[in-house]
């Protein structure tokens, strides 16, 4: 590629200074929000972990995140986690990559190669290959189990009335690796009582991860009982419409 101009790249340079100085202020703000969330419902802020949501942003995006102080990020895709990660992990080896998107089986691999974290176990043919490829790679990352709270038909997540039993077969099978739920209430509907449903689910299965709550409604899934808050266009501006 040919060396842009001198006067474009030193406004490329403005305008990214421009992107880290926001993206920084806006972690300060979620995490006074989260904070301040915390105190009025009598809970730890250091029991409610942040995980920055950070598809469809590059790269650059994430190292601002990261020289702001932030370690946990999601993304939902593994091929697009792939192309971010790896290099942002060798000079941040203590930053953790959870993998929030639906999963394709044949990404298993893959995904048990980078990611930390796998929220969204949802169905046992998903479970047959993070075993398989868990064994390939010499690796599980975390699991955390997804539940589809309003049996949406299109949204991934076991069932409400198929979560018990998969979350037993998945706690049989992957053992401690197994650390909680996630799920992503229906946007049409009020999501405290999804956030409920989840955090009892939880408790019933001994299970101490709860993952809930986006930019919209983290602070009511953190009264709900969340320990994990999955935050994306609060932190990193708005993303280009992808219909996901
Ligand atoms: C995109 C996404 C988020 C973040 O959503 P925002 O509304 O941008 O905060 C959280 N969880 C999942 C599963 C997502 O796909």
């Amino acid at each position: 590629m040919l060396p842009k101009s001198h006067l474009a790249a030193s406004d490329a340079m403005e305008s990214s200074a421009d992107m880290s100085d926001q993206i920084a202020e806006n972690l300060s703000f979620i995490r006074s929000r989260i904070i301040h969330a915390c105190e009025i419902s009598g809970r730890l802020a250091s029991d409610v972990g942040l995980v920055a949501v950070s598809k469809f942003h590059p790269k650059e995006a994430v190292e601002a995140a990261l020289k702001a102080g932030q370690r946990v990020f999601g993304e939902n895709r593994v091929q697009e986690a792939a192309s971010k990660f790896p290099d942002l992990r060798e000079t941040w080896p203590d930053l953790r990559l959870h993998i929030i998107g639906g999963l394709q089986t044949n990404k298993t691999v893959e995904a048990c190669r980078i990611a930390d974290v796998i929220e969204t176990l949802d169905r046992p043919a998903l479970a047959d290959a993070l075993d398989k490829a868990a064994n390939k790679v010499g690796r599980l990352p975390e699991l955390l189990v997804q539940v589809n709270t309003g049996n949406e038909p299109q949204k991934s997540g076991v069932s409400r009335d198929d979560a018990d039993a998969f979350i037993k077969t998945c706690m049989t099978r992957f053992g401690a690796k197994v650390r909680g739920l996630m799920c992503i209430p229906p946007e049409d509907e009020e999501p405290a009582t999804h956030f409920r449903f989840l955090t009892e689910l939880a408790k019933r299965h001994g299970l101490p991860v709860i993952s809930m709550g986006m930019s919209a409604d983290f602070e009511t899934a953190i009264a709900e009982g969340a320990t994990l808050v999955r935050v994306g266009s609060a932190i990193f501006g708005s993303r280009p419409m992808t219909g996901s």
